[in-house]
């Protein structure tokens, strides 16, 4: 890590101890309940290939926060959380896996398509920006 990160951070140390994490995409069925609504990762889980799930963990509390009309718990405010930030998370989610899954794929043929088609889009200013800019949440 090191190596890769050439210093740009200073030197990298083990600060916690290695651990196996489960590469899994899950969604919970209701972000809201009586005064209680879910965020973050109790709310969702992407494999980590996006770099996504912190971006959306904040987004679920700033959306929390900004349709919040005076009590965050209320129901019309729990509601209104639900409804703006569930069907976003899915769209990721369902995006991120899709990537995973062919980030998986074994077939030479597969691999090779994978590559082409992320080397495309990446060839493309406009669209590598736009792409960015959806993964940081601003489209
Ligand atoms: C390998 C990996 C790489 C990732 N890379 C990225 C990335 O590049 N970009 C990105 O945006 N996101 C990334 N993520 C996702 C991001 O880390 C999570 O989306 C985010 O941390 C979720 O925040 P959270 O508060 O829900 O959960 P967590 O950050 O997991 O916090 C939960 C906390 O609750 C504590 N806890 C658990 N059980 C109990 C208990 N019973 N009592 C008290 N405390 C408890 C835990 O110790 C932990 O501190 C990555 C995740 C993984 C696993």
């Amino acid at each position: 890590m090191n190596r890769r990160s050439a210093g740009v951070l200073g030197e990298l140390t083990q600060a916690t101890r290695l651990t196996i994490w489960p590469i899994i995409s899950q969604i919970a069925d209701a972000y809201a309940g009586p005064r209680t609504a879910l965020i973050a990762e109790a709310a969702h889980v992407v494999p980590p290939i996006g770099a996504q799930g912190l971006n959306m963990s904040l987004a679920d509390l700033t959306t929390l926060v900004d349709l919040s009309r005076g009590d965050p718990g209320s129901e019309a405010s729990l509601a209104a959380y639900a409804r703006r930030r569930r069907p976003e998370a899915w769209a990721r989610l369902m995006g991120i896996d899709a990537l995973n899954r062919t980030s998986m794929a074994g077939a030479r043929p597969l691999r090779d398509l994978r590559a082409a088609a992320i080397g495309t889009l990446y060839a493309s200013g406009p669209v590598r920006r736009l792409l960015m800019r959806a993964g940081l949440g601003a489209v």
